[in-house]
């Protein structure tokens, strides 16, 4: 039994500028409804500067994690890729697990990048292998690319979390398959969110996590303004009442697996 004042939000970007001014209360907020520690989702080196300086304040509530976003990798050269990578490589021992990684093939995001995205991707995953650093994956839109390239390269033996999953049950099973733990965040609150909900109802709860994803993805109780880490709350009901467990169990359940995943 894990309990009140000791859940995990699993992914989410508390050190993104949107909440400049606004954290400390949204810490407190978050931790008077029971959640206790806040995994981030990193971008790129300012987001990782902006971690750290969040961390500094929360030392016991805020579990770092770098990597380069496939939007920062979209939005930069090779050149300024290859930096990255560079800074990451002696940035990572600091952090709990590397990430986010991937591909996001939607046009408006990827444009002219297809082929960095991939290097890029390619690269985290020896550094994964190297540092011994769990993974925190962000695929859109690349599913049979994302499948091959992890299997190119292999799942580092820390394994990893797809953030946000938001797939059918078959894509599940290609992660599950790879030992790869599965992140549901607000669109699984969605009611029209069928093949979701299908996919949830199926999946194995030890390999499962609840995420915020704050400030982005609220669910729809949380659709005006900024979406806190405490809509979590909404995401554990969703997945309590697909699996016909009480919300305050499905919270222990993905704390309990983010501690095997993560460690803290
Ligand atoms: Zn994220």
């Amino acid at each position: 039994m894990i309990g009140f004042g000791f859940w995990i939000d699993a992914h989410g970007h508390l050190a993104d500028p949107r909440w400049d001014g606004q954290q400390d209360a949204l810490i407190e907020e978050a931790r008077g409804r029971g959640l206790h520690f806040f995994m981030q989702g990193g971008v790129g080196p300012e987001d990782w500067a902006r971690q750290q300086e969040l961390k500094k304040r929360h030392p016991a509530h805020i579990g770092l994690c770098f990597g380069l976003h496939p939007y920062w990798v979209a939005a930069h050269d090779d050149e300024e890729c290859e930096e990255a990578l560079n800074l990451l490589a002696s940035a990572l021992p600091q952090a709990l697990a590397i990430g986010e990684m991937g591909l996001d093939f939607r046009p408006h995001i990827m444009k002219d990048s297809r082929e960095r995205q991939l290097d890029v991707f390619a690269e985290q995953i020896e550094l994964a292998h190297f540092s011994q650093k769990p993974m925190v994956l962000h695929l859109v839109q690349a599913h049979e690319e994302s499948l091959k390239i992890l299997d190119l390269y292999g799942v580092p033996k820390q394994k990893g979390m797809v953030h946000s999953f938001n797939g059918s049950g078959a894509k599940a099973q290609d992660f599950l398959n790879r030992g790869l733990y599965l992140s549901i965040g607000g669109p699984v609150c969605r009611p029209d969110n069928k093949k979701l909900h299908q996919a949830v109802k199926e999946m194995p709860l030890e390999y499962l996590l609840i995420e915020s994803d704050s400030p982005d993805q609220p669910p729809p109780a949380y659709k005006d303004g900024l979406n806190p880490p405490e809509s979590i709350w909404e995401v554990a009901r969703t997945i309590g009442e697909l699996k016909s467990l009480d919300p305050l169990e499905i919270l222990d359940i993905t704390t309990g697996n983010f501690h095997r995943l993560i460690g803290k």
